[in-house]
């Protein structure tokens, strides 16, 4: 993945426990092909060395501004220059004072004043009672009214110990969140619900009738459209996958939990993008209590599961919304089958794909069905084609 390619990012470190996460990101960020000038702070150097973020950024790292190496002796206006964007990670509280105030008083600062055009990314760090200190808060609304984006913080345990929100998101996080910064925002303010994943049909509390769907595709749609700006809902069958950044997703098994969630989710949708291999018959005669194999071989009954995408199609042919995408997988006759399952499900717009081949494969191609006739999507990775059907999409949605 190389999707930080031709970017250079200035990487700024302010004083907080979470410097030992910015190592990592440092790597996550030249592994997606960006070039990375590191900037510290004093209190950061009493984290982490310049030795470790000059090994993993390939740059001497910049600590001062009275410093003799730069022709100009003005490092911070010539550092941003050709930046496209300066990541402060971690940004502390008192460094988000500085930024709401315009203080400029050490060489990050400084050139975080002096950046022109060069986009502010920042994420916070810190301690649960600072991050909800009414001072903080206040500086926080200021910094963002000033157009920076900020980024997390998340949830969860502390370096100190305590429980709460303050905790910097972690490298993977913020590389991907870096990586939607820059994709065009094709679906800002919009709302979209992903289906994604198998669903699991219950025979008995331990055993179920399932199929080999990953989730891939519908995770890869999931992250494509938060990327181009929407707030998106990922309804996800039982999956192997992490959750992609800055998606809310919602755990279900059987079809009927995953229908009653997505009737919930898409009730405030603009688009429903039905991924998920939803299985076509659940068990009528399931037991409740763990089949015994001294019982003999069970013999199961099967009745129809709901239609998740008609259902929904259903509802929005009278409300107008949302705007429904389906999913078909076929192995035989394509166009055929893909032009007809459009009608039958009522939707303007079908995904073909070439069927059970594609579970679990890290790429694929599409064919596009819609009132038109049919376009084909050449093979590419998941995520490259996700972020082409949600171009597609947001062109459809006018
Ligand atoms: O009818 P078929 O299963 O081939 O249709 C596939 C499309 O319908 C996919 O978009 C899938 O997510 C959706 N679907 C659904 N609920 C079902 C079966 C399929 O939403 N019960």
């Amino acid at each position: 993945m190389n999707d930080l390619a031709g970017k250079h990012i200035v990487l700024g470190l302010t004083g907080g426990i979470a410097c030992y996460k910015a190592a990592a990101l440092c790597r996550e960020l030249t592994r997606a092909g960006a070039t990375v000038q590191v900037v510290m702070t004093d209190a950061a150097r009493e984290f982490i060395t310049p030795t470790t973020m000059q090994a993993l950024s390939g740059r001497p790292v910049a600590t001062s501004q009275w410093n003799a190496g730069e022709p100009n002796a003005m490092p911070h206006i010539n550092l941003t220059r050709d930046a496209h964007a300066l990541l402060i990670a971690p940004c502390s509280a008192d460094f988000m004072a500085k930024l709401a105030h315009g203080q400029a008083n050490d060489l990050l600062s400084t050139l975080a004043v002096a950046r022109g055009a060069c986009p502010l990314l920042l994420a916070p760090a810190m301690n649960v009672e600072m991050w909800t200190h009414p001072a903080v808060q206040r500086n926080l609304r200021q910094i963002e009214a000033d157009g920076a984006v900020v980024l997390g913080p998340a949830a969860g345990e502390q370096a100190c110990g305590e429980v709460g929100l303050g905790r910097m998101l972690e490298p993977e996080q913020l590389r991907d969140e870096l990586i939607a910064f820059f994709q065009p925002k094709l679906l800002a303010g919009k709302r979209v619900v992903v289906t994604a994943g198998p669903t699991f049909e219950p025979i008995d509390p331990v055993r179920g009738v399932t199929n080999h769907s990953s989730g891939k595709m519908g995770y890869a749609i999931a992250r494509a459209a938060h990327e181009a700006g929407a707030a998106v809902v990922l309804v996800s069958g039982p999956t192997a996958l992490p959750t992609p950044t800055g998606v809310q997703r919602i755990d279900v098994e059987r079809a009927d939990e995953m229908l009653a969630a997505t009737l919930d989710a898409v009730d405030a949708a603009d688009v429903f993008i039905a991924v998920a291999a939803v299985a076509d018959w659940k068990v009528a005669n399931a037991s409740g209590s763990k089949l015994k194999k001294e019982g003999g071989a069970p013999v199961l009954q099967f009745t129809a599961n709901p239609d998740i995408l008609a259902t929904v199609a259903q509802q929005a042919s009278t409300r107008g919304k949302p705007y429904c995408v389906g999913f078909a997988a076929e192995s035989e006759n394509l166009l055929e089958n893909g032009a007809a399952k459009r009608l039958r499900k009522g939707v303007p717009l079908l995904v073909g794909n070439i069927g059970a081949l594609t579970f679990g494969r890290d790429d694929n191609e599409f064919v596009l069905f819609d009132a038109e006739g049919s376009t084909p999507i050449p093979r590419a990775d998941k995520l490259s084609l996700a972020r082409r059907l949600v171009a597609e999409i947001a062109q459809r949605l006018g």
